[in-house]
């Protein structure tokens, strides 16, 4: 029995559990989106779902069941850790997470012969199947039809075809969920004779010696058949019959002359194929050359695709600074004017300082930014939903492989633009655990949306009236500068503390579809409340305690700024000064840098906060401000050089404490995430210092 866990529904044996397992990419959390009536993240790529997700069905007369939506996987074998989940799951081996009493099994119908390996394994097992043939809309596209009887004849099960993005087919499953299917208790294929025999050895020692439920025993054995000895002796660890009657079969199947290895696999598609004979009616012969074809050979081409793939990184950049400049104005006046309102209804003291001051100019200073994290994640909506992010992969994989990448790292990676969070969680669904680790270490590389505020601020000051396009472009380089350093930094990583054989990738190219208003519409909120919830909670917090470390110690005989740098921050931004100084910061350069170690945006507010405190709440813009900053003998404190030195800092460092605690929980040690904040200080601080001496040198200041 599973443990307890109080307010867990899927303890609530009264309640049944459908779990969706599938290909990535077969439309899974589609079909959960419409049978459970939630909004989860879909998108047309590999990858989205690395962990399991809760809803629940509820019908007409009030039952319920409950959905789970598992991560993608091909096989049942276990490889990376997020297919663990779905095979744990499916297994009955997950602590918290009773085992299914139905399966449906999402199939992606233009790819069937694949999407069925799947579904025979989860067969296998005996758990009651349904077969949700999604996607038939692009079966049609291509002439095709599929004989759904027959395909339900020879499978045995039930099976729905259907649209999910369309709704189609979900009332139909839904109802077949509320009534009993049946569990299938005849196994669909088999091996050769001798091997299957043998076979039956092992499994009867599994279910006799180890307790294993009797209809779990063939799926146990035949992957335990396909190991190699290493992966034996570790899987099989103190099992010692079970290792000798596994070696045994091995050897015996050596001199029959069967590779122990495939047989399963081969056996499995062999009665695919034959399965498949008769239900695939073709309309016409010869495949037919469709509009994703033509467009591939476009957005795919060796130098067309890099073109097509930078103009539509420049174009993004663009839209930001440019669409963006509006809503930007209508917020920072917002703003300015309840700063206004308080300044005239409250009476003068630290409480109102502390409101305008602290609150309002930390706050608001971030929040000024949510039209370009929304024109941000607009973009990256779109590229993902119509499946153009696969053809990206596509072109960077060689440059990936290049740095002894796996092909895998892409979406990872891709995903740290949003933030690295999601980033370091997607490299779950990279098998092996080195290029895992590699790609955990470099995915904060990667500009996240918490760099875009501190991105423009400084932009805006290094090219004051400058072009849309020209800050667009210096945007890009800035971004392109966090993608090299990933890629040196893998580079020396696979060459030294975590050498390993990359494995190679096969990339499928999903379809292109056109994405569903609604699907990226919901991308944007989420972001939009992440960020905004950001600002309410961690960025309001740390600008109260910024604020005050500012303030305090209070020196009212003295000027402002003279003030400010007798305060605790102002000491600490004093002592930090001459390690920062080469770089070319100041100390207040320092407190802002203090700040954003708990969060790269807090630089922003920390200097909102730090130039409304010396212009004795003056409203300026943060960017005239930072113009008219000084060193003490009047030289301007944000020459381009130090700008860029700045900049520069922030593509590298890793300031994020979230961050931080998400690589501790998937490296499950201290030792990585400490490890990460040593190199990307160090980097950030030494390629900053590079530039900002070396400038000097040639000349420039
Ligand atoms: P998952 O990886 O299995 O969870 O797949 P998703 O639910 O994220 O869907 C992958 C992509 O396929 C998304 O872009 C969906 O909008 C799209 N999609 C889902 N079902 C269908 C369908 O029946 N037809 C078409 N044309 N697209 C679909
Ligand atoms: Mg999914």
């Amino acid at each position: 029995m599973p443990e307890a866990f109080p307010n867990n529904p899927l303890q609530d044996k009264k309640i049944l559990t459908v779990a969706l397992a599938g290909n990535p990419n077969s439309g899974k959390t589609t079909v959960f989106n419409a049978l459970t009536k939630m909004r989860q993240k879909v998108g047309n790529y590999s990858g989205v779902t690395v962990e399991k997700k809760l809803g629940r069905i509820i019908y007409e007369d009030h039952r319920e069941i409950n959905v789970l939506d598992l991560p993608g996987t091909y096989s049942l074998d276990v490889r990376s850790p997020d297919e663990k989940v779905a095979r744990d799951v499916l297994f009955g081996q997950m602590k918290d997470t009773p085992r299914p009493d139905i399966v449906v099994c999402v199939v992606d119908a233009t790819n069937l012969d694949r999407n069925l390996y799947l579904f025979s394994q989860i067969k296998d097992l005996g758990l009651p199947v349904i077969i949700f043939l999604n996607m038939m809309d692009e079966v049609k596209e291509q002439g095709k039809n599929i004989d759904v009887q027959a395909l339900s004849h020879v499978l045995h099960v039930p099976v729905i075809a259907g649209v999910a993005n369309q709704e189609k087919g979900i009332e139909e499953l839904k109802s077949l969920i509320s009534t009993d299917v049946a569990p299938a208790d005849r196994r669909l294929w088999r091996m050769p004779e001798q091997v299957e025999s043998r076979i039956e050895e092992l499994m009867i020692l599994l279910w006799r010696e180890e307790g294993l439920a009797k209809s779990d025993t063939f799926s146990e054995a035949i992957i335990l058949l396909s190991k190699d000895d290493k992966t034996l002796k570790e899987i099989l660890r103190g099992r010692q019959k079970v290792y000798e009657c596994v070696r045994a079969i091995q050897n015996d199947l050596t001199e029959w002359g069967i590779n122990w290895r495939s047989v399963a696999i081969e056996s499995r598609y062999d009665w695919i194929s034959k399965s498949l004979k008769g239900v695939f009616q073709e309309k016409s012969g010869a495949r037919q050359i469709t509009a994703t074809d033509r467009i591939d050979a476009v957005v795919t081409h060796k130098i067309g695709g890099w073109m097509i793939f930078l103009g539509l990184m420049a174009l993004m950049f663009y839209c930001i600074f440019t669409i963006s400049v509006y809503p930007m104005d209508a917020i920072d006046s917002f703003f300015s004017s309840v700063s206004g309102v308080v300044k005239n209804v409250m009476p003068a003291g630290d409480l109102r300082d502390l409101i305008t001051g602290g609150v309002i100019a930390g706050v608001g200073g971030v929040v000024i930014f949510l039209p370009q994290i929304l024109i941000l994640f607009l973009f990256i909506g779109l590229l993902q939903d119509t499946g153009y992010m696969a053809r990206a992969a596509f072109i960077m994989d060689r440059l990936m492989r290049g740095a002894g990448l796996h092909g895998k790292s892409f979406i990872p990676m891709l995903s740290s633009f949003a933030c690295a969070i999601p980033g370091v969680m997607a490299a779950r669904t990279i098998e092996s655990p080195k290029d895992r680790l590699t790609t955990i270490l470099v995915a904060p590389l990667m500009s996240c949306s918490a760099r875009l505020p501190v991105y423009t601020i400084i932009i805006a000051v290094l090219l004051p009236g400058a072009l849309a396009w020209q800050k667009a472009g210096l945007m890009l380089g800035l971004y392109w500068v966090g993608i090299f350093g990933a890629f040196v930094m893998a580079m020396i990583f696979k060459k030294t503390l975590l050498r390993s054989e990359t494995p190679v990738f096969i990339m499928e190219l999903p379809p292109y579809r056109l994405p569903l208003f609604k699907d990226v519409m919901m991308h944007m909120w989420e972001r939009a409340v992440i960020f905004l919830k950001r600002a309410g909670t961690v960025i309001f917090v740390l600008s109260i305690i910024l604020w005050g470390l500012m303030t305090y110690p209070k020196h009212d005989h003295l000027s402002s700024s003279e003030a400010l740098k007798q305060s605790i921050a102002g000491q600490a931004g004093l002592l930090l000064e001459p390690v920062i100084k080469p770089l070319g910061y100041d100390w207040r350069i320092g407190i802002g840098l203090i700040g954003s170690f708990a969060a790269r945006e807090v630089f922003v507010s920390t200097m909102s906060i730090v130039f409304n405190i010396e212009s004795e709440g003056e409203d300026d813009h943060l960017r005239e401000a930072f113009a008219k900053a000084a060193w003490p003998d009047g030289r301007a404190l944000f020459t381009p050089l130090t700008c860029i030195s700045l900049m520069l800092f922030y593509v590298f460092a890793m300031q994020c404490i979230s961050t931080v605690a998400v690589v501790r929980r998937e490296t499950n040690s201290w030792r990585w995430p400490l490890f990460q904040i040593v190199y990307m200080t160090t980097l950030a601080y030494l390629v900053s210092l590079a530039v900002y001496q070396g400038g000097l040198l040639l000349g420039f200041h």
